[in-house]
């Protein structure tokens, strides 16, 4: 039994073109994230295994590994919904503004979305995410696939800044690439995403 799939894209490979081309779309979806999702379903299986013999030798490996890979699954699954091809532009509605009340603008947001995806050391994400304890926006650089976040906050947005995502386009150049991602964005999306994280914030961590 695998419990995690890999999901359909809502676009065509090439439908994000000429900000992300399809090669490297087909590549990180069947290649990178199935990778992920095989991880997560193998880990998972590792534990079931472990429970069974109660051999725990390799608990710590299984564990990491858990923490990657479904890392890595659902980190992509959030990142191919807040794309979209005929998009970008700027958020509406209660979505921006609350960009204005905890970023001071939404000039001001993207430059520091920015800077901390484009600060990131090593392979990461940039996230704006939404923090249930203090009811607000935060932005987070994620390490790796499962790093240097709090938990509990909820993503509304990500942006992938592994090599993979963007060097068969723009090689060294991140700034380009960032600056292509606010063309593709799916305010729509994060919009969702915002109102359902707001609607749960009182059951999520349940220490405010
Ligand atoms: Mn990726």
């Amino acid at each position: 039994m695998s419990p995690y799939v890999l999901p359909d894209l809502a676009y065509d490979y090439a439908a994000l073109e000429p900000h992300i081309s399809a090669r490297i779309m087909e590549l990180h979806h069947s290649k990178h994230h199935k990778a992920y999702v095989d991880g997560a379903n193998n880990a998972l299986a590792g534990l079931d295994e472990a429970r069974e013999t109660g051999n725990f030798a390799n608990i710590n490996r299984l564990e990491k590994d858990l923490a990657f890979h479904l890392g890595g699954h659902i980190n992509h699954s959030i990142f191919w919904t807040n794309l979209a091809p005929n998009s970008g532009g700027a958020p509406e509605g209660e979505l921006s503004a609350a960009i204005d009340e905890f970023f001071g603008s939404f000039d001001k947001f993207q430059a520091h979305f920015t800077a901390a995806s484009m600060g990131i050391q090593g392979s990461g994400w940039g996230v704006l995410s939404f923090d249930p304890v203090g009811k607000r926006l935060i932005i987070q650089q994620l390490f790796d696939q499962q790093g240097n976040t709090a938990q509990g906050t909820i993503p509304l947005l990500q942006l992938d800044m592994w090599e993979h995502a963007f060097y068969l386009d723009y090689q060294n150049v991140k700034a380009d690439y960032v600056k292509a991602f606010w063309n593709i964005v799916d305010w729509g999306n994060v919009a969702k995403r915002f109102e359902a994280a707001r609607a749960g914030a009182s059951a999520t961590l349940l220490i405010s």
